[in-house]
Order: structure tokens, then sequence, then C-alpha cells
């Protein structure tokens, strides 16, 4: 805006110093002082202006880029790769939870009602994980029917009820698909990390191991890490 008003003001001046003079008409291009400032601020303007949209337009495409590559594209959920880079670098306290959980029977889903259908399944899954969320909470889709949530600043019964909440309102929502209604479950494990910080990855296995044990012991529940053995 700055650079167009510049050009704008210079014309403004070539008209005014040409009113002053008395030249209302011209048989000539004019030539004065003003005209040769004018000419001078008009290449500047327009190379900056030419330079600046170019610069804005390339870094508005490398962060819709970089938003892409961080962004599930089915559910609209961070990707696996985006959590790590969120949460992989920093310990884990004592108070930040991660939970992973897995679509009990989804195969079968997929095959039952097919493919599309499957797909509905995993977006109205991402909706009820996002549903509960708190600012500083994070959702992601770890790839397949996998998914992990990563709760801060929590207590541990906090975030097993949280857990909980998404495993009950999955359970209990009627899907339609273009093959008919269905109903999927979840299930859910979660761990913490300790008081001298834990490494994510280890906090994201401990969570999978209490995940196969809320799997083995008959799908369709919640599992503390402490407790599954
Ligand atoms: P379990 O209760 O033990 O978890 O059984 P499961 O059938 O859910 O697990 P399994 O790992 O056998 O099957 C996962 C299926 O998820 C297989 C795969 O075809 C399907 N799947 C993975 N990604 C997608 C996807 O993006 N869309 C759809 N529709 N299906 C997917
Ligand atoms: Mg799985
Ligand atoms: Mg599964």
């Amino acid at each position: 805006s700055l650079l167009y008003s510049l050009t704008a003001a210079s014309f403004v001046l070539c008209a005014a110093v040409l009113a002053w003079d008395g030249k209302l008409v011209l048989g000539h291009a004019p030539s004065n002082w003003a005209e040769d400032l004018s000419l001078v601020i008009v290449i500047a303007s327009m190379t900056g202006i030419g330079a600046l949209s170019l610069a804005l337009n390339q870094g508005r495409l490398a962060r819709h880029h970089q938003r892409e590559a961080q962004t599930d594209a089915l559910t609209g959920l961070l990707n696996r790769r985006a959590l790590f880079d969120l949460h992989g670098k920093t310990p884990v306290s004592a108070f930040t939870a991660v939970v992973v959980f897995d679509l009990d029977g989804f195969k079968a889903i997929n095959d039952q009602f097919g493919h599309a259908a499957g797909d509905e399944v995993l977006r109205v899954f991402a909706e009820v994980l996002c549903a509960g969320l708190r600012p500083n909470d994070s959702a992601a889709r770890m790839g397949g029917e996998e998914f992990a949530m990563v709760l801060r600043r929590i207590l541990p019964e906090v975030a097993g009820a949280t857990a909980e909440r998404v495993r009950a309102a999955f359970a209990a929502r009627t899907i339609e698909t273009e093959t008919g209604p269905l109903r999927c479950t979840v299930s859910a494990g979660f761990a913490f990390g300790s008081t001298d910080g834990m490494s994510f990855d280890k906090v994201l296995s401990a969570a999978d191991k209490a995940l196969y044990a809320a799997k083995r012991a008959g799908r369709n529940r919640v599992l503390d890490f402490r407790l599954a053995g």
C-alpha cells in the first residue's frame, strides 16, 4: 500500500507542478524535476511491489505445504510426524499423559460395509476425539485406525476419565454410511511420563502395551499402563 501510495503521490506532484507552471495544454512530453523524481519513485516502487508480491506468495505457499505435510488428509488431525515434531524432543513429565486408541474390529467393518464407510468411521472417531480436547492437548492419527492424544498438565484420574469419555461417546454413536448405519468401538491404553522426564517414545510404547492389554481383555475398554501388567 505504501509503495502504491508513493507512486500515486508522485503522479499528483507532477500534475501540481504542471498546473503551477500554467502548462495545462502540452504539445510534448513534460520535463521537469517532478517528472524526474516520479520516474525514480515509479521504478523503485514497481520493482519493490514485484519483489514483495513474489516473496509474500512464496511464504504463503511454504506455510500451506508445511500445514499439509503435518495434517492427516482424511481426518484433519495432526499426523504421526507432526505429533513427534510437537512432543518427540522434550522429556515427558509425570503430569503429561499419552493415550493411544485403536478401533476394534475395523477390518470387518471395511469388509462388510466397504472402504468408504470405513473412512467415515475414521472421520467420526476423529470428531469424537477432538470434542473433549483442551487448548493445550493434541490429537493425531498415527496411521490406519490408530490415534493418539497427548494431555498436558493432567492428573492420572482425569486422564483416564478423558479417555473413557471418548470410548463411551464413540461406542454410543450410530454412524450413518452409504451402506447403512453401523456401530463401532475403540480400545485405549494410556501412560504417563516421569518426574525426571521420560522420552516420548517410551511413554508411547508404554501406552501401546496398555492398549494391547485392553484388546486382550476383550476390547471396548481403557487401560492404565500401571494396571496393564
Ligand atoms: P483389532 O480389533 O484387533 O484392532 O482388529 P482390527 O480389524 O481393527 O485391526 P486390523 O489391524 O486387523 O485391521 C486394520 C484395518 O484398517 C486394515 C486396513 O485395511 C484398515 N485401514 C487402514 N487404513 C485405512 C483407511 O485409511 N481407511 C479405511 N477405510 N481402512 C483403513
Ligand atoms: Mg491397528
Ligand atoms: Mg484395530
